[in-house]
């Protein structure tokens, strides 16, 4: 596995690259979650690279990219096991260098739900993901459904802009409770990690609903609100019922809908969802 931290090398290096090559952009601090992302890229191409890059771009003034964890000997370990070909590296210098003027926006999808508690987020994600997508040319690009809207929103990118790559979208990997994993887990005490097993519970119960045919969108919310508020540790930021393309809050669903929450423990967001249909 090769290691690459500048631009230059890397685009060096994908000339030697065996087409097609699959890519999985990460932030680092990996788990189970990206690895699976990995080893789907390994099956589907005949060569696999990653990044790790904390993208200071896609985090709010206020949010925790200082404190975002970071193991990056023990991620090169795991992508390494996983059939990583090139892992691509980057400094904050080198991705933004000094006066770095221009930005990806792609528009209406990205004011909802994550977008409109994190005004700059999507700038950020769109924005690093086609100077990732120009350095690396990767044939797919991997990502989990875990983020749902991100997936969405760089599909409409991809789309809109005629670039020349594949969104790949794979399903949200689970601990053994049912909490999807993230990186951001290590933020949780004991005790929040323990009343966070509330957010999978609550996508059961609205799933089982689901399926004995309820379609009332506000009954469902209702639901999964009042099983999670009877954590008290656990604080709802949001609870959406949508439309899985355009992510327009639903009132009755007729054929599928994303139901997709975010919920505090302290200072930690949680995001979880899943997809009725
Ligand atoms: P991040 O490092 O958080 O930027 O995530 C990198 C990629 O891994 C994104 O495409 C995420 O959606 C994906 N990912 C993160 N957690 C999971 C999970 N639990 N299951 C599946 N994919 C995930």
């Amino acid at each position: 596995m090769q290691i690459v931290e500048t631009i230059t090398e890397m685009k060096r290096l994908r000339l030697q690259l065996p087409e097609p090559l699959g890519f999985v952009p990460t932030m680092g601090y990996l788990h189970e979650g990206h690895i699976s992302l990995v080893r789907r890229a390994r099956e589907e191409n005949a060569s696999v690279a990653a990044s790790i890059f904390v993208n200071p771009t896609q985090f709010g003034p206020t949010e925790d990219f200082e404190d975002y964890p970071r193991d990056t000997k023990r991620d090169l370990a795991m992508l390494e096991e996983a059939g990583t070909d090139v892992v691509f590296t980057p400094s904050v210098a080198e991705m933004y260098p000094e006066r770095f003027s221009s930005w990806v926006e792609v528009g209406k999808l990205t004011e909802r739900l994550e977008g409109a508690a994190r005004p700059i987020h999507f700038r950020g994600v769109t924005t690093i993901c086609t100077k990732l997508f120009n350095i690396v040319e990767p044939t797919r690009a991997y990502f989990g459904q875990k983020d749902a809207q991100q997936a969405l929103v760089l599909k409409k990118m991809v789309a809109d802009l005629n670039m020349n790559l594949e969104i790949v979208v794979c399903p949200i990997i689970r601990e053994p409770d049912g909490l999807s994993m993230s990186s951001r887990h290590v933020y949780l005490n004991q005790e929040q990690r323990w009343a966070a097993v509330s957010l999978y519970q609550a996508i059961k119960l609205a799933e089982e609903l689901w399926a004995q045919g309820e379609r009332d969108a506000e009954r469902l919310r209702q639901v999964v609100i009042e099983h999670i508020q009877q954590q008290p540790l656990a604080e709802i930021e949001y609870v959406s019922i949508a439309d899985t393309e355009i992510l327009e809050e639903l009132e009755t669903i007729t054929s599928s809908a994303l139901l997709s929450l975010v919920v505090r423990f302290g200072k930690t967001r949680l995001l979880d969802n899943t997809i009725l249909k």
